[in-house]
């Protein structure tokens, strides 16, 4: 699943969509034409299926996604009620901790307990891409697109983010409720070059694996 020029559900922004090819309709598209497909959420596409939302109404908010019409997108995503553990770089875990990475005084990551009256675990966080660019920042789980030219896709539990030119820039693996794994970043935050493997994590001219800890205010500190 891929989302171009904009952020989850044309109509309403939740960022768990499924495509609707609005002209023409499944059953007789031969192609997947971009430009005629939308992104829309399961009950939004429920209402496209049934008849009740008029196909140039899907059309009218394709070209005008209510994400980009907003700067925000929500996050409906699978639920951490704790302070979820990150599995990060060649067999390292960080659990147990608010703030597991920060760089040149940058949050790349921060966990807040829920709020009282809720049981979800606010998480926030910065994503730059390897130029350091900010795209993306989630703000106690609200979703601000910042920068246009990248992609989102989701693909079972992987959130894969793209820069401009289709490369990988994040892919997280969230397994709620308990952890999220970084399976890839890169990344440069204030001057310094991030990149995260599956093998080991590198930071400036540091490389890291196997990083272990718990029950830190901060995780890994980098200035
Ligand atoms: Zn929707």
């Amino acid at each position: 699943m891929r989302v171009r020029c904009g952020f989850g559900c044309a109509i309403c922004g939740v960022t768990i969509t499924e495509y609707e090819h609005f002209y023409p309709d499944f059953s007789q598209a031969t192609i997947h034409d971009p430009d005629r497909i939308v992104l829309l959420c399961p009950t939004h596409h429920g209402l496209v299926t049934k008849g009740v939302l008029p196909k140039d109404q899907v059309a009218a908010a394709s070209k005008a996604p209510a994400a980009k019409q907003n700067g925000y997108s929500h996050f409906s995503h699978p639920w951490f009620n704790g302070i979820p553990s990150l599995k990060i770089g060649g067999g390292g875990i960080i659990q147990g901790t608010p703030i597991p990475i920060e760089i040149g005084g940058e949050q790349l990551l921060k966990f807040d307990l829920p709020e009282s009256g809720s049981n979800v675990t606010r998480i926030s966080a910065t994503l730059r891409d390897p130029t350091g660019s900010q795209i993306l920042k989630i703000v106690e789980n609200e979703w601000q697109v910042i920068g246009a030219s990248w992609d989102f896709q989701l693909i079972g539990n992987r959130y894969i983010f793209k820069d401009s030119s289709a490369k990988p820039i994040l892919i997280m693996r969230m397994e709620a409720p308990k952890f999220i794994a970084i399976e890839l970043l890169r990344t440069s935050v204030n001057g310094t070059q991030v990149q995260i493997t599956e093998q080991n994590m590198k930071i400036g001219g540091l490389t890291l694996s196997d990083v272990v800890m718990s029950n830190c205010g901060v995780g890994i500190s980098f200035n």
